[in-house]
């Protein structure tokens, strides 16, 4: 009998056929397999979905990000005509509410070329009715460059994208593996091979037998393109997810379904998986094409720079008592420590003579 869950079929085929997968294997079926890859087959936001997301939480956070960009368009000189690209835009919220933001400075606005690079068939759909207006284009990858200046989001992207796992096992790295376990489950296996662990000999030494280190050579692609692409045409490039901001050991990959956490083997296709973004290692691979980088700072920070407060403010001066506890929830969320407001990182790349970005000041 052939499984039900094209995607665990088509791992146990893989399995059965070449042997035990890499986690970034997995991962990457699991996700963006074109029959059943969770992208592929659903729209995953919202109190109905799997998971929320910044701009599905409040409207404040795609309207500072739109404000962000006019500020940094400003500081680009003002050119007639830049390429405005979001990595992952999700439902088109964020775009949808940072557009209205910017044309509060219409030449910004009017100047703005948008590009999305989503692979999901079915937030492509919710993404074109979210910007009927704006008139964007689509892309699987990185465009092409035109030659215009570049301002990259992405909110939420670089964690989706997969990861390799390494063990240390017996003073080596040995590569974390998925094979097929008992009644077809699936389980993780060590590979027998010492790998090539790049970057890896520090925390080799520092990491206690057991412990996990995690690379994603996906990201570093993402991330050397975003930066050529910076450094050829000009721009700035801003990166919000959740991670660390260094390098270091520790399992992160995790499963989401219905806002729960599950087993990240358990029916891959049906959860979101997810791994905690390296910052250091997203700074030192855009530095290696000689960009500048900036933060990584906080949400919460970055948001209160921004001027969270006086928006939540002067949303609040129209609302009636029920909006008026949605919008001081919604700040909570944002912003709280013990919510997104610290976990949540927002790193950006620029070319080197741009000396000042907005949300990047040194605190008080
Ligand atoms: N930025 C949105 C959505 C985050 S979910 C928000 O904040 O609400 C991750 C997004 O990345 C989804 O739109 C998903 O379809 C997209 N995505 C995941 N892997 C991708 C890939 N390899 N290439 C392009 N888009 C991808």
């Amino acid at each position: 009998m052939t499984d039900p869950n094209p995607v665990a079929h088509r791992l146990t085929e893989l399995i059965a056929k070449s042997g035990p997968v890499s986690v970034a294997t997995f991962m990457e079926i699991a996700l963006a397999d074109p029959d059943g890859g969770y992208y592929m087959t659903r729209d995953p936001l919202g109190a109905a979905g799997d998971f929320t997301t910044a701009p599905e939480i409040s409207q404040m956070f795609g309207e500072l990000i739109g404000l962000w960009c006019a500020d940094t368009w400003q500081r680009l000189g003002a050119p007639d005509a830049f390429a405005l690209i979001e990595f992952g835009p999700g439902r088109g919220t964020l775009m949808a509410d940072a557009l209205r933001a910017m044309a509060t400075v219409p030449a910004c606005r009017a100047a703005a070329r948008v590009q999305l690079v989503e692979t999901s068939p079915v937030l492509r759909d919710a993404q074109a009715a979210a910007l009927s207006g704006a008139d964007p284009t689509w892309h699987d990858t990185l465009p092409a460059s035109d030659g215009m200046p570049t301002i990259v989001i992405a909110n939420e992207f670089l964690d989706a994208l997969p990861v390799r796992q390494f063990v240390k096992s017996g003073g080596r790295w040995r590569e974390r593996l998925v094979t097929t376990g008992p009644a077809g489950r699936f389980a993780f296996i060590l590979g027998d091979d010492e790998p090539d662990v790049p970057e890896a000999p520090r925390l080799l030494e520092v990491a206690l037998d057991g412990e996990i280190l995690e690379t994603s050579p996906a990201i570093a692609s993402v991330v050397g393109n975003i930066s050529a692409r910076i450094a050829a045409d000009g721009g700035v490039a801003l990166i919000i997810d959740y991670g660390h901001p260094h390098s270091a050991v520790g399992d992160t990959l995790q499963a989401v379904r219905r806002h729960r956490p599950v087993d990240p083997l358990d029916a891959p296709g049906t959860a979101d998986l997810t791994a905690h973004v390296d910052f250091a290692r997203v700074a030192s691979t855009s530095a290696s094409t000689g960009l500048r980088s900036w933060g990584p700072v906080t949400q919460g920070a970055f948001l209160a720079q921004l001027g969270i407060h006086a928006r939540a403010d002067a949303l609040r001066a129209g609302a009636d008592t029920r909006q008026e506890r949605d919008i001081d929830a919604a700040l909570a969320r944002l912003i709280g420590p013990a919510e997104m407001g610290t976990l949540f990182k927002v790193l950006a790349l620029s070319e080197q003579w741009i000396d000042r970005l907005a949300g990047f000041d040194p605190g008080p």
